[in-house]
């Protein structure tokens, strides 16, 4: 389990380095993006995102530091991890960078195996050192088609499952990408998993010093999706919310929700 101080500390580095890598060329034209979203397809399906091997691994290997510095405990397997992606070539890191960018923990693992590296370490930093990649990615492609139509529950640019939901100053709901950073909004009255709207089987649970977060959870599938309610205002309404770091913040809920028995959908933990 990642401590929020280090979480935190990762998203300002993954700021920087958004900032710093290469913008991605895209080389399909607005109308063509326009149809993947209508046939409710993630943008990833007309644009695989290109994630350089050598550049992936700078990243990883800095996410790894960072941790080792947040987690003195896990030094000496950041170490192993530091030296496999010292002593990888270029096919090596693309090879990462593909298994890592497929969402599927089989190819990490094995990567992980082949390069004597522990998969339990490599499998969540690899998915912490996509993320700018995959944030730069979303916001190249938002410039081109808006996925405000979009309602489903995967993200419209990556596929991936959201981590957590908010609910805006003005009663609209988002789901949040943990991975690329996209919001877009979903039907405010319905479970995000099951979808169904049956308001018999719907319920807020609340932590009272966790609050404005909460618990959505829905007894038709067993799923819950945590949630932050922007409508009391305050610091919690700012767009500038980090929601993945809030997710790491607020895992007292995740607690409470599987106490009770609901699961949470997406995420690796
Ligand atoms: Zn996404
Ligand atoms: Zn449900």
């Amino acid at each position: 389990m990642q401590s929020v101080e280090f979480v935190r500390a990762w998203r300002q580095k993954a700021r920087e380095w958004q900032e710093r890598l290469q913008e991605p060329a895209v080389l399909v034209d607005a109308e063509k993006l326009a149809q993947t979203l209508a046939e409710g397809r993630p943008l990833t399906e007309a644009v695989p995102p290109e994630v350089p091997g050598d550049r992936l691994a700078a990243v990883l290997a800095d996410v790894a530091q960072l941790l080792a510095g947040y987690r003195p405990a896990a030094r000496p397997e950041v170490d192993r991890l530091l030296g496999a992606l010292a002593g990888a070539d270029r096919a090596d890191q693309d090879a990462l960078a593909a298994a890592a960018l497929s969402g599927l923990v089989v190819p990490v693992e094995e990567w992980a195996r082949q390069h004597g590296v522990p998969a339990d370490l490599l499998l969540p930093l690899v998915n912490l050192a996509l993320q700018p990649f995959m944030a730069r990615y979303a916001r190249a492609l938002g410039r081109m088609v808006s996925w405000s139509a979009w309602r489903h529950n995967y993200c419209p640019v990556c596929g991936r499952e959201p981590d957590v939901a908010r609910i805006d100053p003005d009663n609209l709901r988002y789901l949040h990408c943990g991975l690329c950073d996209t919001q877009w909004q979903t039907h405010r009255l319905s479970c995000v998993w099951c979808e169904t709207d049956d308001a018999k089987k719907l319920q807020v649970l609340t932590v009272a010093d966790l609050e404005p977060f909460r618990l959505d959870v829905c007894d038709a599938c067993g799923g819950y999706i945590k949630t932050l309610d922007q409508r009391h205002g305050g610091l919690w309404a700012l767009p500038s919310v980090d929601l993945f770091v809030e997710d790491a913040r607020t895992r007292k809920l995740d607690l409470v929700a599987a106490e009770q028995g609901y699961r949470r959908g997406g995420r690796v933990q």
